[in-house]
């Protein structure tokens, strides 16, 4: 996350009891409600990125049942969601609809 105003990392702070994020270098501070807005802006691209993919061809090849038309074979990678600490999330994209879904098993 960085700050809108000057480009800076955004780290939490205390402000008022209530923790926001702020700015290392400019006196910039987010209300709660701006940074579960930031939050899901950074979700929302996140996504996309993962629906735009289309250098499938490179994919490797699964087993796997489309929930949407029931096609066996799919193309699949691996996204890491979040740093670190949380296990690879399995995306599945259908052979034969390009419909992407999550393995979460
Ligand atoms: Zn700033
Ligand atoms: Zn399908």
């Amino acid at each position: 996350m960085f700050c809108p105003k000057c480009g800076s990392m955004l780290l939490p702070k205390k402000i008022n009891g209530k923790n926001v994020m702020a700015c290392c270098s400019c006196s910039f501070a987010g209300k709660e409600e701006d940074n579960a807005k930031i939050v899901e802006k950074a979700q929302e691209k996140k996504e996309l990125d993962i629906v735009d993919k289309d250098d499938d061809d490179s994919l490797p090849l699964t087993d796997a049942e489309c929930p949407k038309c029931g096609n066996k074979e799919a193309r699949y990678w691996m996204i890491q969601t979040r740093a670190g600490d949380e296990p690879e999330t399995k995306f599945l994209k259908c052979t034969a609809c390009k419909y992407i879904w999550r393995d979460y098993s």
